[in-house]
């Protein structure tokens, strides 16, 4: 059967904030771009960031981007590429700005400029007293930021395919990337979508954990495909677990809580974290805090009748002033753990909440990949922005607020890469039929019956990564965890959709997401097992010390074989000097 084919110049897969501000540089240039997402646009999880963007503007306490950019380095204990940390840190300011002409409506100071607040791992001066650089629209600064842009690219007319799922990417002999195949969710139909270029801005993975931030719809999907298609994913094994979820459920109470004056306590009423990180306190680098929360409640000095939490003080701030700047935690409190923020403490424990790793881009967009065991080059007609791609900008530990910076600063960058790609190739090139039956084999394979049950080995698997990669690691609770993901790949195998789930296409995106969700975790736990070191939120008990001369390098995992190969660290930026390593200390 021949499928249905629509032809623009740009594909864009997701309508997160990455997939949004790419589009919109395209379409205010008059490129035919089209927008697939599976949710409708701005139910992506960009709609959940709560804290801020960071840029150093200055507002409230003295800023520079250089020291923005030394924060940024050292937060991602010196694993991130400086090059494209540079390019990110003098971009954040012109594009925050930038943001609030499209319309984003930041909270303001007495005069009228951007609220700036406090944020984890900011300083001034390289490492002096705390900077606040978060650019904050209350705590609801992604859902500002994604209905601004959503908004604009309806001006410029993008064409959005909503609730359409992409399944794989359409690559010829060459290595030519032509588009995707995607299903319309409701009928079940499958498409055709050919472009001259394809960006992939499906967010991240968090799903693969049990307790998570993350959205359902955050299943790594992109990330799966580029495995697929044979290319490798870089960084996987660092996974950043946020101090702060709320207890038992992983809903996320942000940063910013801390920022605002908030402070964690251990069962016996003491601000631990003065111990763990004497300058910063509560405020320094996530892995360093997720760290403190875990080996107080591994010491027996947790809270609550399973003394399995730490609590977050909030009640000092007052009522006026939680409901003012923290209007969103204060709901998220009453509404799960049934308490008022500004009479009761918050139970917290660290979730898993965002992927530094992902597909290995220039600070372009454009996809890099060695050809075969060869150099990396760029992927001709491949693009990838936002949580599903790497870089890197993140290295080994990202900060609070620089993920919604990075969507808009490489978004944008990738947008103008792919216009002036554009200008030189008028013509599609010619999609080949073999390559769209591969795709749609795939899809028809969960026509089948199974003696397994996805939903049985999505569970297990969210289990087995919580247990066997979690926020402390070893060598041998990682290679079980390897064997008993690759028993999960081999279950998956024999799973099937039973006659009535089939009649609903849910169903088949869920084994479809699930089957994503295990490459991801096999690229995460094998990466994991491989690094003997101990680097930003990558916490190795038998490997404690961070190994500069071993290890200051980005990891590659290939699907195929599960091999890890390695590629160096860019450690020369653009116009500056380098930061060279440092001992990591709040
Ligand atoms: C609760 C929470 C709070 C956060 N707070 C902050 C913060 O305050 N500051 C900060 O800097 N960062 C924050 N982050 C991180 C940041 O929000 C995300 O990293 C960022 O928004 C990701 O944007 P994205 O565009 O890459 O992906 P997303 O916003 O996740 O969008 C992904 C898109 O891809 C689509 N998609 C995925 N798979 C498919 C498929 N197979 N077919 C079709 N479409 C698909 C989805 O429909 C969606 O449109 C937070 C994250 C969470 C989870």
């Amino acid at each position: 059967m021949k499928l249905q084919r629509r032809r623009f110049d740009c594909l864009v897969l997701g309508a997160g904030g990455a997939g949004l501000r790419a589009a919109l540089q395209l379409a205010q240039d008059d490129a035919r771009v089209a927008v697939v997402s599976k949710v409708f646009p701005t139910r992506s999880h960009t709609v959940a960031a709560q804290g801020g963007v960071n840029a150093a503007l200055g507002n409230v306490l003295p800023d520079s981007w250089h020291w923005h950019m030394y924060d940024t380095v050292k937060g991602g204990d010196y694993l991130g590429d400086q090059d494209a940390i540079e390019y990110l840190c003098r971009a954040a300011r012109r594009l925050v700005i930038e943001l609030e002409h499209y319309g984003v409506p930041f909270s303001r100071l007495d005069d009228g400029r951007i609220y700036q607040r406090r944020f984890g791992g900011q300083s001034q001066n390289f490492g002096g007293e705390q900077a606040a650089r978060t650019c904050a629209a209350a705590d609801r600064t992604g859902h500002a930021i994604l209905h601004a842009l959503y908004q604009q690219n309806i001006r410029a007319k993008t064409h959005f395919f909503d609730e359409y799922f992409a399944i794989d990417l359409l690559r010829d002999a060459e290595g030519h990337t032509l588009g995707a195949l995607v299903l319309e969710i409701e009928t079940g139909e499958l498409l055709v979508i050919e472009a001259k270029a394809t960006l992939i801005a499906t967010g991240g993975a968090g799903r693969m954990y049990r307790t998570s931030t993350n959205a359902l719809i955050n299943t790594g999907d992109g990330l799966g495909m580029t495995l697929r298609a044979g290319m490798p994913l870089q960084d996987m094994e660092f996974i950043q677990f946020h101090p702060t979820g709320l207890a038992g459920l992983g809903v996320l109470i942000t940063e910013g809580a801390r920022g605002e004056g908030g402070y964690l306590v251990n069962s016996e009423g003491e601000r631990f974290m003065d111990r763990y990180a004497p300058h910063a306190r509560d405020l320094a680098s996530r892995d360093v805090v997720s760290r403190a929360i875990h080996e107080e409640v591994h010491a027996g000095r947790g809270c609550g009748p399973r003394k399995d939490y730490v609590e977050l003080k909030l009640e000092h701030l007052g009522d006026a002033l939680i409901r003012k700047r923290l209007p969103g935690i204060r709901e998220t409190a009453l509404r799960f753990a049934h308490i008022d923020p500004a009479v009761t403490p918050i139970p917290v424990y660290p979730t898993a909440h965002y992927i530094m790793g992902g597909i290995p881009t220039n600070r372009f967009g454009q996809v890099v990949a060695p050809a075969r065991h060869g150099p990396e080059e760029p992927q001709p007609g491949l693009y990838a922005v936002g949580e599903c791609a790497c870089v890197s900008v993140h290295g080994a530990n990202r900060l609070g607020g620089n993920s919604l910076l990075d969507i808009i600063v490489f978004g944008r960058a990738a947008g103008n890469h792919i216009l002036a790609g554009l200008k030189e190739q008028r013509y599609h090139r010619s999609l080949p039929e073999y390559v769209i039956d591969q795709a749609v084999a795939r899809v028809r394979r969960w026509d089948r019956k199974g003696s397994e049950s996805v939903e049985a080995v999505g569970r297990d698997l969210r289990a087995t990564m919580e247990r066997y990669c979690g926020v402390f690691r070893t060598q041998d609770v990682l290679d079980e965890g390897i064997r008993r993901i690759v028993e999960i790949r081999e279950r998956i195998d024999q799973a099937g959709l039973t006659d009535r789930s089939r009649v609903f296409n849910t169903a088949r995106i869920e084994a479809l997401e699930l089957e994503n969700l295990i490459d991801v975790a096999l690229a995460t736990v094998s990466s994991a097992a491989a690094r003997t070191e101990s680097r930003g939120a990558h916490s190795r008990v038998d490997y404690p010390e961070r190994d500069d001369v071993h290890w200051l390098k980005h990891s590659l995992y290939f699907r195929e074989g599960r091999t890890v190969d390695y590629k160096p660290v860019r450690t020369k930026p653009l116009t500056v000097a380098a930061f060279p390593p440092k001992p990591r200390v709040y």
